[in-house]
């Protein structure tokens, strides 16, 4: 084990700790160094990619405590992302008005509630709430 500092590709420097053979660590220094931004610079790099992605689908802002909101984000837009991604085959025009369903909600409270839950859960609860179940 060795703990190295490593200046990634945005100028911030970390100390990390590497395990393994010296030739694949100097490796995976050098890889880090070119290809991966530091782990500040990569969270703020995710919260731009889901505000603009929130912002692209018109995503309402989400009520709730700074922390609830800050981690509900994530959770919104991993869900979305999966119910979307699962269901883009399915022709039902169902599909669409359960992801403005999904979409529509703003309490931060419902996505950390949900954040365990799959896309066929979304697609169950949105059928009963909008309806469609029978
Ligand atoms: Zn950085």
């Amino acid at each position: 084990m060795g703990k190295y500092n490593v200046t990634y590709k945005c100028g911030h420097e970390c100390e990390i700790e590497l395990f393994g053979k010296t030739d694949d660590r100097r490796a995976k220094i050098e890889w880090m160094q070119d290809n991966q931004v530091g782990p500040t610079c990569y969270r703020a790099q995710q919260t731009e990619r889901i505000a603009a992605a929130d912002a692209a689908e018109n995503l309402p802002e989400l009520t709730g405590s700074e922390k609830q909101i800050a981690w509900a984000l994530k959770i919104r837009r991993e869900k979305i992302d999966d119910f979307k991604k699962q269901t883009a085959k399915v022709t039902d025009p169902k599909i669409k008005e359960i992801i403005e369903w999904l979409s529509g909600h703003a309490e931060a409270k419902f996505w950390i509630d949900h954040r365990f839950d799959t896309f066929q859960d979304f697609g169950r609860l949105g059928m009963e709430e909008l309806g469609f179940a029978k």
